[in-house]
């Protein structure tokens, strides 16, 4: 992990590449809450954490004025009622199921959840996600679930050593988002496009993304 001073210049440098086109979200996956403090000293506005045990180490260290802290990881549906009062979005719905088990938690809770439906890009059988012709008829589906509320794409593309590589499945994706915007002209949640990490949050961009997800670029590589 990288000291504070650097983590400090990382932020300021994504932030003024990313220079208002798409929100920064800070993935914090083994960060300690200290450090995800300074984080949000330095200008980040929503962490997105992995994992639900680790989330719940970390929530009460965790500042939380004025900032939002989002479900980014795969998530296992006996642990949608441990976090649903502590996160504004999950990213990673995948399921009819976790739907299922979302809608439950937030209805007992009185509350509606943002939910992303995630992407299996590259149809990689060993990766979670809805293949992209399946998005569609889901959001048909989950409909009836009024907890639910429906907020965008997201994916987690494959690792590649050159970011363009990935540009035609953003492109792809991002066309989808657009699509279902303009089918749906009463949904006025329909608004994140969750592309881009550190390696291809610029190509991500370029290609719509507006919300991007990055860890090792601010915080360094993880041990
Ligand atoms: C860890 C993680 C990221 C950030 O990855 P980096 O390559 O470190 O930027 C983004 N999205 C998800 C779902 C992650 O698990």
């Amino acid at each position: 992990m990288y000291g504070r001073d650097e983590i400090r210049k990382n932020i300021t440098r994504i932030l003024s590449e990313l220079n208002g086109r798409a929100e920064l979200l800070a993935a914090t996956k083994t960060i300690p809450a200290d450090i995800i403090n300074y984080a949000l000293e330095c200008g980040v506005r929503t962490i997105g954490e992995n994992r639900a045990d680790e989330l719940l180490e970390k929530y009460d260290a965790i500042r939380k004025e004025g900032i939002e802290i989002h479900f980014i990881g795969h998530l296992q549906r006996n642990k949608v009622k441990k976090i649903i009062d502590k996160v504004s979005m999950i990213h990673s719905l995948d399921s009819y199921e976790l739907a299922c088990e979302i809608e439950k938690q937030a209805a007992e809770r009185g509350l509606r959840m943002r939910v992303l439906i995630e992407i299996n890009l590259a149809s990689e059988p060993s990766k979670s996600g809805l293949p992209i012709e399946e998005v569609r008829p889901f959001l048909d589906r989950i409909r009836p679930l009024t907890h639910l509320i429906p907020s965008g794409l997201m994916a987690v593309p494959p690792k590649t050593d050159d970011p363009e590589d990935n540009r035609k499945l953003f492109e792809k994706i991002s066309q989808l988002f657009i699509d279902i915007l303009h089918k749906n002209e009463d949904n006025r949640e329909w608004r994140y496009l969750s592309l881009g990490m550190s390696g291809d949050y610029l190509p991500a961009v370029e290609c719509g993304s507006n919300l991007v997800r990055i860890g090792s670029a601010i915080f360094g590589p993880r041990t």
